[in-house]
Formats: structure tokens, C-alpha cells, sequence
């Protein structure tokens, strides 16, 4: 597998490259407002993008589609993705590049299209619903604290201690970790309960003054 994680520009957001080496195939993931690394490093791999993926449609994880859909690329997303996918993506779909296996978790919360894509059972995309020691935004249109703890408990929290977690954007101490270290350190994921939870969205800059999290 080739796997890359890219500087989007934006708000610190990542892309990520998910590449096969026998057919030199490859997925791009959230190309944002800056395609240009991105496209640097396809083509300094030798690589054709065959499909755009996005974790959800906001406009920053999304900015770059039409940079690969003009050259006759597959975008595939949520089916309730605003952005007209040519595959309709839903929880358990799998998509494969060449010989690598992508799996989708839906895990809406931050945006009602959320889905997170898990890569050869090995490496998680979390897009905006899951950060280094944080997690995204549920304040706005589109958005559900309700459903966003259910996909966190649920959903990511079922998944296997040794996977690796690659965020939309570089908030944490870190640009990737681990569920397992997540699970351990992350405050968003050590709440007893949805009103706890709900009060740490709510107190999360007094939290982090008195912790001492940067
Ligand atoms: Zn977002």
C-alpha cells in the first residue's frame, strides 16, 4: 500500500493519497483548497487517480474535486452528499484501488454526511469526526452532538486499539495516532455519559486552560 498524508492548505486540513503498487492506481482523499502537493506527489509516484473521496461536504474537504473530476475520475461519497457522487457510498460499502481495501464507517455528527474510511482494516481517515486529542465542531446546520457521540462510542470506539488515526485537519500535538491512544488520552472519548460529554463541548476552553492542552 502507498498511503500519504498531504498539507491541503485551508485550515491546517490534510489529503490523504491511497495508492496500489502493481496496478500504480490510486485514490486521493479531501483535496482542498490547495491541490498542488497533492498533485506533486501523484505524479512524483507514477501514479493515475482513478477516484476522488470525500469524508464529508464541507466546502474546505471538497475545494479540490473538481481539479481530479474533470479528468474523468470516479468522486465517490455519502449518498446524502451534496456533491452529486458517481458512487453513492453508505456504511460498509467497501471501494478498492488496485488491490487495497477501503471500508466506510458512517459516523455522522459533525456533518450529517460524515463517513470515515477505514484502510486495509489498518489506517482510519476520521475527516472532521475525529482530531488528534479533539474532535470536529457540532454547532451548525447539518450538524448533531447526539449522533457525533453515537458514531465516537459506537463506531470508532469499536474498532481495534492498534489502528492508526488519520484526522482532516493538523489540530493535535501529533498528525496521526492510534485508537488505542486515543481512547487513552483523547477527553472527547473518556466521557461516562451524553451529558458529560455535552458539557465538555460546551466547557472545552476552560478544560483545556485548566489541563494545560494547548
Ligand atoms: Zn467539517
Amino acid at each position: 500500500m502507498i498511503f500519504e498524508q498531504i498539507d491541503a492548505g485551508g485550515d491546517r486540513n490534510f489529503s490523504y493519497l491511497i495508492g496500489d503498487e502493481a496496478t500504480r492506481t490510486c485514490a486521493v482523499v479531501d483535496p482542498g483548497y490547495d491541490t498542488s502537493k497533492l498533485e506533486q506527489r501523484v505524479k512524483a509516484l507514477g501514479l493515475r487517480v482513478t477516484h476522488v473521496l470525500n469524508t464529508h461536504t464541507h466546502h474546505d474537504h471538497v475545494a479540490g474535486n473538481g481539479v481530479f473530476h474533470k479528468q474523468g475520475v470516479t468522486l465517490a461519497a455519502h449518498r446524502d452528499a451534496k456533491v452529486n457522487p458517481d458512487v453513492a457510498l453508505e456504511h460498509g460499502s467497501v471501494m478498492t484501488i488496485g488491490k487495497q481495501r477501503i471500508q466506510v464507517l458512517f459516523t455522522p455528527g459533525h456533518y450529517l454526511d460524515s463517513i470515515c474510511l477505514l484502510v486495509n482494516g489498518q489506517k482510519l481517515i476520521t475527516g472532521d469526526t475525529l482530531f488528534v486529542g479533539c474532535i470536529g465542531g457540532s454547532g451548525f446546520r447539518g450538524s448533531s452532538t447526539e449522533q457525533q457521540f453515537h458514531s465516537l462510542y459506537k463506531v470508532i470506539l469499536a474498532l481495534d486499539d492498534a489502528v492508526e488515526v488519520y484526522p482532516g485537519h493538523h489540530y493535535g500535538p501529533t498528525p496521526s495516532s492510534t485508537i488505542g491512544h486515543e481512547r487513552a488520552h483523547n477527553p472527547f472519548l473518556q466521557r461516562p455519559n451524553y451529558a458529560d460529554f455535552t458539557w465538555l463541548k460546551e466547557h472545552w476552553e476552560e478544560y483545556k486552560a485548566e489541563h494545560g492542552i494547548a
